[in-house]
């Protein structure tokens, strides 16, 4: 009798205080590799005790379905790829501004939202990537340049439908205004070895087979291919360089991975709290080391093989530019016939 009262209550306590017990979540819809973005949501949820459910899907199919979901999608953050995108994010209604000292302190400005719609939280660069044996990096020098004709049919770069390029017009026109960033892109369609075709890496590929000399491709892309195990990438990666354009200009276009907290968060906190992760120094490390990117935070290393690049000056304006600046940039492709 007595256990079965005891147990009873016991019964009745669990439904009291299950509430309290179940653990906190965040929903995270994410464009990043889901290998390489997997562990360091463990390590949050190590840290925490959130758990992290997470949605990975193309970065574009993963905005038109928060648009979609309205006020009634289940997302709390939006892990992405390119400040232009996130802009576009905000521009939609998609994310909410937040305030975080902590966010605020590890992240320069520059590579946040000045209304806290959306935070970068690693940097990559779109520099020059040459081949060894057929340029020197002394006939090299700025962005503008690739346009003049020294580079006829020698420049490969993908499509303008992507956001890479856009946004990297995004910031031209910023420097040198729409004019002249037109006759520049005319300039470089005039100089291209072959149709746009491909990712980044195919066009770092192609330099390396010869079928043109130099490339503009995000420098992560040519990390993996210096770090892969494939014998054939490391030989691609030994047959081309780096070179940082317009050092005595403006600098590098540099862009960003970020994330924002979505409009719909109903998980407020969690989700602030893993933007605070993911800007963190443990995160950090691990955006330097598994993806090769440059850390937001100034202290934190870079990865070996992207130290081997060295140092270079980078475009210091707020990326939300880029943003800003993207309807231009298209129309700019449209009529210079950038496909
Ligand atoms: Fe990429």
């Amino acid at each position: 009798m007595i256990s079965i009262r005891l147990f009873t209550a016991a019964l009745l306590l669990s439904f009291w205080i299950a509430p309290a017990l179940q653990a906190a979540e965040v929903n995270v819809y994410s464009a990043r590799k889901e290998v390489l973005i997997r562990p360091l949501l463990n390590a949050f949820t190590a840290q925490t005790g959130i758990v992290v459910n997470l949605v990975s899907a193309k970065a574009d199919a993963l905005l038109q379905r928060l648009e979609r979901e309205g006020v009634n999608s289940p997302a709390d953050v939006l892990l992405t790829t390119d400040a232009g995108r996130l802009a576009r994010a905000k521009q939609k209604g998609l994310l909410q501004a937040i305030r975080s000292a902590v966010l605020d302190a590890a992240i320069p400005a520059r590579y946040r939202d000045p209304e806290g719609t959306w935070y970068g939280l690693s940097i990559r660069a779109r520099p020059i990537i040459y081949a060894t044996d057929r340029v020197t990096a002394s006939e090299l020098s700025t962005y503008q340049a690739l346009a003049g004709p020294l580079w006829k049919d020698r420049v490969c770069v993908r499509s303008s439908n992507n956001i890479y390029n856009q946004s990297m017009l995004a910031a031209f026109i910023h420097h040198i205004g729409a004019e002249r960033t037109e006759d520049w892109a005319r300039g470089l369609v005039a100089n291209f070895a072959r149709k746009p075709q491909g990712g980044d890496t195919d066009q770092i590929r192609a330099v390396a087979a010869g079928e043109c000399d130099i490339a503009l491709a995000n420098t992560y892309y040519l990390a993996r291919l210096t770090v892969s195990s494939k014998a054939a990438d490391r030989a691609v990666a030994a047959k081309v360089a780096i070179f940082w354009p317009d050092q005595d200009g403006a600098g590098v276009h540099v862009n960003i991975s970020g994330a924002g907290v979505t409009r719909a968060a109903g998980n407020l906190k969690e989700a602030i709290a893993l933007l605070e992760f993911l800007a963190g120094q443990e995160a950090q490390r691990n955006y330097a080391e598994v993806v090769h990117e440059y850390p937001v935070r100034g202290d934190v290393a870079w990865s070996d093989v992207v130290s081997t690049w060295g140092p270079f000056k980078s475009d210091e304006i707020n990326l939300g530019i880029l943003g800003e600046n993207n309807a231009e940039a298209m129309r700019i492709f449209d009529r210079a016939g950038w496909r």
